[in-house]
């Protein structure tokens, strides 16, 4: 399989606020099996991905581990991301679950490990990410950041601990864009990832007519136009398929560019309303 080249500036990663460089796409794996994921990581690398994003929760972390392995690449090559799940919040447990996800990857280092969701109501989050700054200090992890977290959240981990989280991985996608979250991160040097990025939850998404309008005008795809807005929107993306012509495809948007009159179009799809579950709630 070749390699898919890029030519815009979107094809350079982006530094984090740790300067830690991260690729700016990347393969998702949520609901991907260890098994699925043993192949489909492995042909994302071939692919040309550089980003794999998985999870404790994913129960996947043995398949992309030896995904990785199998590739070839150098270790140093593929940017790995995992999150702590929330039954793991606090020092001791921080620190146990990302023992527990280094030896499921089989590797001495995660590139960046980020915690899960802030589950306010365990109030643990800031002791959390302490033990992340430590794993960070002794070189268990490169980059400490953090999922589904509120500005309130992030405000705190700022306060009590003196550091920012260098990723803020966030539902987003054009029915939900997150205009003033994303303008908050960029203040403060916070990178913006976006998950469920093709907003298929609903499954309209990719008809709407901005994107489709946009996918002829550039004879490319309506995921390719959604994943080349995140990118111009400055935002890190972790599109997700377990097909190979979809894996391919959605790596290949860095030979076009939307119109400011296309991005805004695509924006003003937003509705408002999360798909996922509410950070600042309880349920978690
Ligand atoms: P996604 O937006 O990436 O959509 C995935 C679905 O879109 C796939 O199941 C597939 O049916 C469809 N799709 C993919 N490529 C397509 C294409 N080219 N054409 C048409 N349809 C296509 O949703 P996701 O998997 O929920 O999110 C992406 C990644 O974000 C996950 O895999 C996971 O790594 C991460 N994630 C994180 C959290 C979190 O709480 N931090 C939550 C959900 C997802």
């Amino acid at each position: 399989m070749d390699t898919i080249a890029g030519m815009t500036e979107f094809n350079a990663p982006i530094e984090l606020n740790d300067g830690v460089s991260m690729p700016r796409i990347g393969y998702g794996t949520y609901k991907v099996g260890d098994d699925k994921a043993r192949q489909t990581v492995e042909t994302a690398l071939e692919l040309g991905y550089r980003l794999v994003d998985t999870a404790e929760m994913y129960g996947n972390e043995v398949g992309v581990g030896s995904a990785v392995a199998n590739s070839g690449l150098p270790r140093a090559d593929v940017f790995l991301t995992s999150k702590l799940w929330n039954d793991h919040h606090g020092y001791d447990s921080a620190r146990r679950a990302l023992e527990a996800s280094l030896e499921h990857l089989g590797t001495d280092y995660i590139d960046l490990y980020m915690i899960h969701w802030p589950s306010p109501k365990q109030d643990l989050y800031v002791e959390t990410f302490q033990a992340l700054l430590k794993a960070k200090e002794e070189g268990l992890i490169r980059s400490a950041g953090v999922s589904n977290f509120l500005p309130e959240h992030l405000e705190r981990v700022k306060d009590e601990t003196g550091a920012w989280p260098s990723v803020n991985q966030v539902e987003l996608h054009p029915y939900f864009n997150q205009p003033r979250l994303r303008a908050w991160h960029a203040e403060r040097g916070i990178a913006t990832e976006s998950w469920g990025p093709l907003g298929q939850r609903t499954g309209s998404l990719l008809h709407e007519r901005a994107v489709v309008d946009a996918a002829t005008a550039h004879e490319k795809t309506a995921a390719q136009v959604v994943i080349r807005w995140h990118l111009q929107r400055e935002c890190v993306v972790i599109p997700k398929s377990s097909h190979t012509e979809r894996i391919a495809e959605n790596l290949q948007v860095f030979d076009f560019a939307l119109t400011e009159e296309e991005l805004d179009a695509i924006d003003a799809l937003e509705t408002g309303e999360r798909q996922g579950i509410d950070p600042g709630g309880h349920e978690r």
